[in-house]
């Protein structure tokens, strides 16, 4: 199309219309391209928002230590676990770089030993087993130490009987170390299993985008609940190689958390705002507490003034003293 005959500041707007950059590249101590609404948004806006577009909606990805510092109870101190536990290349596997490499930039990277955060912390007044996946770690992928991690989490959970709450973001199992990743989904699933039959407590599971392979596979499906973000992609295998292997286009949407909410693979969509809130009316729901005011503010007060809660259904609390 031409631009003859038109004003120079239409022009100009169709050109800038054709250069917008990708996610996160433009100004970026300042401002932040939204790739849904394609508006530019103050940097300060969205932290605030809890990076989530004031204007649109869209949910950009948060850090891990910010998504357990949102979820925990205020004034609370979370307890960490296992941060010393590292990966090692058993397998001494190359691929475009070897693994030791990319171990040692994911490290310097994050200033983490792997891709998950564990932590005992408080939700609505209940001391919950806590994990987070840091997609900045070599995209959250799973291999030895995040199993490891996660198995931990819910034999913790178990021990103590508390609720378990993970939330995931991965590309699934981490391929540079081949079978062992693979393994982690058994030993994950194994683990989840003694806490939800043996020990009685519930399991939330937080999917946010993306939350793929190995992972979506395994533990992070089997929440007792499983919430998901807003427009998050959630799949096993990519499109493309779904479509090579059945022979038929997807249908639109495909692999959302609206598709799959509306065919009955997870039980919620919740926007970050709403998280918090969320999960507290459910585990209290859940563990036969009395429900709190799902209002934020009220939750925390309560909280705070009545100190930790065992998770132990009310039946049987009272041997806690
Ligand atoms: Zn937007």
């Amino acid at each position: 199309m031409s631009n003859e005959g038109r004003r120079w500041f239409e022009q100009r707007k169709e050109f800038v219309g054709r250069a917008r950059p990708a996610e996160g590249q433009d100004t970026p101590d300042l401002l932040t391209r939204c790739p849904s609404c394609n508006e530019p948004v103050y940097n300060e806006a969205l932290a605030e928002n809890k990076q989530v577009c004031p204007l649109c909606g869209h949910h950009f990805r948060l850090g891990a230590m910010k998504r357990l510092e949102l979820l925990c109870d205020p004034d609370t101190t979370p307890v960490h676990h296992d941060d010393a536990l590292a990966p090692v290349d058993a397998l001494g596997f190359v691929d475009s770089k070897p693994y030791g490499k990319r171990i040692e930039v994911a490290r310097s990277k994050t200033g983490r030993n792997d891709a998950f955060v564990s932590i005992t912390g408080r939700v609505g007044g209940i001391d919950c087993e806590i994990g987070c996946f840091d997609f900045r770690y070599m995209g959250g992928s799973m291999g030895s130490v995040v199993g490891e991690l996660i198995t931990r989490l819910f034999e913790r959970a178990a021990e103590h009987e508390r609720p378990a709450i993970v939330i995931s973001a991965s590309g699934g199992a981490r391929m540079q170390e081949g079978v062992l990743s693979l393994m982690q989904m058994a030993k994950t699933c194994a683990a989840l299993a003694r806490l939800q039959d043996e020990a009685g407590m519930p399991y939330i599971s937080v999917l946010t985008h993306p939350t793929t392979g190995g992972v979506a596979a395994s533990f992070s499906m089997l929440g007792d609940l499983i919430i998901a973000e807003p427009e998050a992609l959630i799949g096993f295998a990519g499109p493309r190689v779904i479509e090579q292997t059945i022979g038929q286009q997807l249908p639109e949407g495909f692999q959302t958390s609206e598709y799959l909410l509306e065919h009955g693979m997870i039980d919620l969509i919740v926007p970050r705002d709403q998280l918090r809130g969320t999960i507290v009316r459910v585990l209290r729901q859940m563990l036969k507490l009395d429900s709190l005011e799902v209002d934020d503010a009220l939750v925390d007060r309560d909280a705070a003034a009545g100190g930790p809660v065992h998770a132990k259904p009310a039946s049987s609390a009272g041997t806690e003293a």
